[in-house]
C-alpha cells in the first residue's frame, strides 16, 4: 500500500496550488449594472468565486411597522444558490447565512447616508453562485459596487479580502482549500480612504504578531481591490456618457 502523503498548499518556492505568490491576490473581473431590473447590480468572479447583488430601494418598507423614522432600513441577504457548492446546499437559510448577513449589513451601514431616506427600505441581496473561499468579503465588495450603482450617497465605497495562516504561512486571499485546510483566517472590510476597519473577524488560532502580519496583508490586498472597483465604476460611468452622446 502507499504511503498516504498529506496534500501540500505550497511548494518549497512559496507558490501556493493555483500557481499563486503569497501576498497575490486570485484575478478579479467586476461588472457593474448586469440587471435591468434592480436599481443597481453588480457581479464579481474573484478565482472560483462568482457572486451576484442586486439593490433594490430606496423604496416603501414591507411590512410596514419595521419603517424607521429618521433613516431607511437596511436589509441584506447573503444567500448560497444550491448549485454553488459541491454537495447540493439546502436552499433555506442556515445559521451561517445569517451571520455573514448581519456582518455585511454591519461593514456596508458605516458608510451610508441612510438618515437621507427616512421611512424607506434599501435592500441588498448577494447571490453566491458559486463558491471557493473568501465569499464573505467579495459579497461585500459587490454589494457596495451595487450600492453605488443604485446611486445611494455614501462617505466610501467597503472593500473586503480575508488573508490567513496555512501551512505555517501568511497568504492573501484564501481560495476554497487553503480555507479548509488552513490554520486561521482573518477577513477585513475597511473604507479604503479614511482606512476605517468596518469587518474584522479571526477563525483558528494567530500569535499577536502574526495577526499583525496578516491585517497589514489584508489591508494591501483591500488597496488593491479598490483599484479594480473604482475601474469598474468609472467604465460603466464612460458608457453611459457614449450611450448618452
Ligand atoms: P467565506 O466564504 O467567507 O470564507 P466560510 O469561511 O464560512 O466563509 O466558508 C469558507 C468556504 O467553505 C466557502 O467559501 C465555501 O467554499 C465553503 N463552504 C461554505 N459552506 C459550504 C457548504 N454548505 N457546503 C460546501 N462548502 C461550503
Amino acid at each position: 500500500m502507499p504511503k498516504k502523503t498529506k496534500t501540500k498548499l505550497i511548494d518549497k518556492k512559496n507558490i501556493r496550488k493555483d500557481g499563486r505568490k503569497l501576498d497575490e491576490l486570485r484575478s478579479i473581473k467586476l461588472e457593474i449594472g448586469v440587471l435591468n431590473n434592480a436599481d443597481g447590480s453588480a457581479y464579481i468572479e474573484q478565482g472560483k468565486t462568482k457572486i451576484l447583488a442586486g439593490v433594490y430601494g430606496p423604496k416603501e418598507v414591507h411590512p410596514r411597522h419595521l419603517a424607521l423614522a429618521d433613516r431607511s432600513l437596511l436589509r441584506c441577504r447573503y444567500h448560497m444558490a444550491p448549485f454553488s457548492v459541491d454537495e447540493r446546499k439546502r436552499p433555506a437559510p442556515s445559521r451561517r447565512e445569517i451571520e455573514i448577513s448581519k456582518v455585511i449589513r454591519e461593514a456596508l451601514s458605516s458608510t451610508l447616508f441612510l438618515e437621507y431616506y427616512p421611512r424607506t427600505s434599501i435592500d441588498v441581496h448577494m447571490e453566491v453562485l458559486q463558491a471557493d473561499g473568501g465569499t464573505r468579503c467579495a459579497a461585500t465588495t459587490v454589494a457596495s459596487l451595487a450600492l453605488a450603482d443604485a446611486g445611494i450617497p455614501m462617505k466610501d465605497l467597503i472593500v473586503a479580502v480575508a488573508a490567513g495562516k496555512v501551512e505555517n504561512k501568511i497568504l492573501l486571499d484564501l481560495n476554497g482549500d487553503e480555507d479548509k485546510i488552513g490554520e486561521a483566517d482573518v477577513p477585513l472590510a475597511i473604507m479604503p480612504n479614511s482606512k476605517v476597519i468596518t469587518l474584522l473577524q479571526m477563525n483558528g488560532l494567530l500569535s499577536v504578531e502574526e495577526f499583525k502580519q496578516t491585517l497589514n496583508l489584508a489591508m494591501d490586498g483591500c488597496f488593491q481591490i479598490y483599484q479594480h472597483q473604482k475601474e469598474s465604476l468609472s467604465k460603466k460611468y464612460a458608457e453611459m456618457k457614449e450611450e448618452s452622446e
